[in-house]
């Protein structure tokens, strides 16, 4: 269950789960604390209360499994079901608080988490709890409150400064950032999660200029490290494209298609659940049995968008496209897509449909998700790799598109 769970294949954990249940075999406190790990990855409500419904008494006073709860259910977007764990705990520890913090950040509580991080007493935070604080800060443009909170730091860590620096760029206060950047190379070698922080700021900021400098600057810090230079490569290309410079963007993509032959690409995962089937999409899937009624759902959700204004956002296509495909099919074969369409299809009336993804969601799919469930007048909740996007029937996402 472990393996399945670390080759982000958690559909497979369950199935397994399943086949011992069929076979007699009691699962224990390690096998449930596998199988929680799988259900937060998956992020379904109803399956994740079925599964812990069988969990025995005994093992809700395990601190691990505790933890792992809060942990869950912050992941899945339910912070009630998390504090009412966390709650009934007299004997909270450290791992639990940092649960807290984090689900609260990861649900944008973010007044929630620095009231909760306040409350801690001194030797209950650590550097996670720092940088949970600090990403919940970021996530809702708390700057003032991050600054406060980073400033009384003593230890800061290269991890600490990133978050930090990540909340200044997203806030576009750059010249913070970058007088941050300076203080921490002064004693240290540079860092790129610094340097990408700042550069996605700018993207976010479609500022030409500083993302050619950042990204310039990268190329001459980092030559060797083309795990870096290709996502940053991608975030210029983005600003290119947003600008409507589209030939210097296909210009960035073509070189980018070179250097990731040589590199292992990151496929964009999306998992869905439909009466308690979980199925993973990659992007552009068709390994569904449905795929292409799937398919044809997807194009008619596509319709309907445009119909209600929405413009295909080329930035966000980061290859050049072949000769059988338009802008519009790339974007609507993102795996978020897939799975929203396949929800729809086997529930054409569902009130609330959960996706949960591996990467970020692009600002493509945001619009159009938004608009997703005012049409279809169901809510759809999206975890992606930063945050959970609460998508609501007026056509509005928890985070003020503010991600
Ligand atoms: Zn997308
Ligand atoms: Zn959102």
């Amino acid at each position: 269950m472990s393996g399945f769970n670390k080759e982000n294949n958690p559909e497979k954990t369950l199935d397994l789960f399943n086949k011992m249940k069929n076979d007699g075999i009691q699962a224990n406190v390690v096998i449930y604390l596998c199988l929680i790990k799988a259900l937060s990855r998956i992020g379904d409500y109803s399956i994740s209360i079925s599964i812990i419904k069988q969990m025995p008494d005994s093992f809700f006073h395990d601190n691990q499994i505790q933890t792992a709860l809060i942990d869950m259910w912050g992941k899945i977007g339910y912070m009630d079901k998390a504090k009412e764990i966390f709650e009934k705990n007299l004997q909270t520890d450290q791992a639990m608080h940092n649960s807290m913090i984090h689900g609260y950040g990861l649900n944008g509580k973010s007044v929630e988490a620095i009231q909760h991080y306040h409350r801690l007493p001194k030797d209950f935070i650590d550097e996670i709890t720092n940088i949970s604080v600090l990403n919940a800060c970021s996530h809702s443009g708390l700057i003032d409150e991050a600054c406060s909170i980073f400033q009384s730091i003593r230890n800061k860590t290269e991890t600490i400064y990133s978050a930090m620096i990540d909340c200044f760029s997203r806030g576009s206060f750059f010249e913070e950032a970058q007088k941050l950047i300076d203080e921490y190379e002064h004693s240290h070698p540079p860092s790129v999660s610094m340097y990408m922080a700042l550069l996605s700021g700018a993207r976010n900021e479609k500022n030409i200029h500083l993302s050619k400098i950042v990204y310039n600057r990268m190329k001459k810090i980092f030559p060797a490290e083309q795990n870096a230079l290709i996502p940053a490569a991608v975030l210029l290309a983005n600003v290119y494209g947003s600008l409507g410079e589209n030939n210097k963007a296909s210009e960035i993509r073509i070189q980018l298609e070179k250097l990731r032959s040589k590199h292992k690409k990151r496929v964009g995962l999306a998992w869905a659940s439909v009466n308690g089937q979980v199925f993973k999409f990659r992007a552009h899937d068709e390994s569904h049995p449905r795929a292409n009624e799937i398919y044809a759902e997807a194009e008619k959700i596509s319709e309907e968008i445009v119909k209600h204004g929405h413009i295909y956002d080329s930035s966000w296509v980061t290859r050049p496209l072949n000769p059988d495909e338009t802008i519009a099919s790339v974007l609507c074969g993102h795996s978020e897509r897939l799975a929203i369409a396949w929800c729809f299809l086997e529930n054409p009336n569902a009130k609330r449909i959960h996706v949960a993804k591996n990467l970020r969601i692009c600002g493509d799919c945001h619009r159009a998700t938004k608009l997703i469930a005012a049409i279809r007048e169901c809510e759809i909740i999206v975890r992606d790799a930063h945050r959970i996007h609460h998508f609501y029937t007026n056509g509005q996402c928890s985070c003020n598109d503010y991600f």
